[in-house]
């Protein structure tokens, strides 16, 4: 069984490289921007607080996203764990950390998708305009202002995970703007 991270900017491709995993390697996938979204949705006492923050595009507080993940990490465990928009800040990382070995579990990679900022615009936009052609309404962070608060929280917030987990010996970098397919492989090769 393997646990890793995706590490990366809003638009590097996580979601989609997590979904391919899930259903290639039978691995769960732990989004905590899911997560979030269904409370949301559902219209539970959480879902109000986060709304505005995440529509907004900043990152809501540490004790939520860990709360939500503490409660996944007690279930099925399947093919390993895919952490997917989690863990985005140092504390959250230490908190995963913590939270793995108390389950006996352990954190195997940290998978970098490496991408430009004028790449990630143009995913953000495009996929905002994707789910609007297909009849749904796109994501209410899916636009040019929260898009630049959501960068700026990556750069500001998530990125020194990256110098964390290279300390650790566990981080390895992707190059993301290649196609679907090749990012996969180079994943894949990661993993083997
Ligand atoms: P995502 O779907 O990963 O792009 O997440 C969408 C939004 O949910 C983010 O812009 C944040 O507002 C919130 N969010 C998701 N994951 C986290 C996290 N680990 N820590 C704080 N906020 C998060």
């Amino acid at each position: 069984m393997t646990n890793i991270i995706l590490l990366g900017p809003p638009g590097a491709g996580k979601g989609t490289q997590a979904a391919m995993l899930v259903e290639e390697r039978g691995m769960i996938q732990l989004s905590t921007g899911d997560m979030l979204r269904e409370a949301k949705d559902s219209g539970t006492e959480m879902g109000k607080v986060v709304a505005d923050v995440m529509a907004r595009g900043d990152l809501v507080t540490d004790e939520i996203v860990i709360g939500l993940i503490r409660e996944k990490l007690q279930g099925d465990k399947a093919g390993g764990f895919i952490f997917d928009g989690f863990p985005r800040t140092l504390a959250q990382a230490d908190a995963l950390g913590a939270l793995m070995a108390e389950q006996g579990e352990t954190l195997d990679y940290v998978i970098e998708l490496q991408v430009d900022d004028e790449v990630l615009v143009d995913r953000i936009v495009g996929r905002a305009a994707e789910a609007v052609a297909a009849g749904g309404t796109a994501r209410a962070d899916d636009n040019a202002e929260s898009l630049k608060i959501r960068l700026m929280a990556y750069y500001k917030q998530t990125s020194p995970l990256i110098g964390y987990y290279h300390a650790k010996g566990m981080l390895k970098g992707v190059d993301g703007l290649g196609t679907m397919d090749g990012v996969k492989a180079e994943i894949a090769g990661v993993l083997s």
